[in-house]
């Protein structure tokens, strides 16, 4: 298994968790782009949102239920952005789907 987020989701690699259950695994970010970086994981490995399945959208839903749920934990009441970026195009650099929650400071859109 070479998948970094796999290796963090079954604790071979250090993690500071911030939720977990039997389908998903929350870390903070290991270089946070704001006060509040978050990284939501399945604990299925799937590469990326351009390979997922059509069993796969209720999982992507409790993800971003999930999400929200850290945001209300972390009274972001301002606001946050959830973000799935895909491929290399849209700058993804772990191939093991994930999504940023980020919040904590103002955001800039679009970003770059
Ligand atoms: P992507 O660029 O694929 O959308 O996001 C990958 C994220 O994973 C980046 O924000 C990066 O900082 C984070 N990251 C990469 N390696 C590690 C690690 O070993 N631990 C943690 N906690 N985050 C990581
Ligand atoms: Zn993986």
């Amino acid at each position: 298994m070479s998948c970094l987020f796999c290796k963090i989701v079954e604790g071979s690699i250090p993690s500071t968790a911030v939720y977990q259950d039997e389908h998903c695994y929350a870390f903070a970010d290991i270089h946070p782009q704001a006060p509040v970086h978050v990284l939501v994981v399945p604990r299925e490995h799937i590469s990326s949102l351009a390979e997922i399945g059509r069993e796969h959208p209720v999982l992507l839903g409790h993800l971003l239920w999930v999400a929200a749920e850290i945001a209300r934990s972390k009274d972001l009441v301002k606001g946050y952005r959830a973000v799935i970026n895909t491929g290399e195009d849209g700058g993804q650099t772990v191939d093991h789907i994930h999504v940023h929650l980020l919040g904590g400071r103002h955001l800039t859109w679009p970003p770059g």
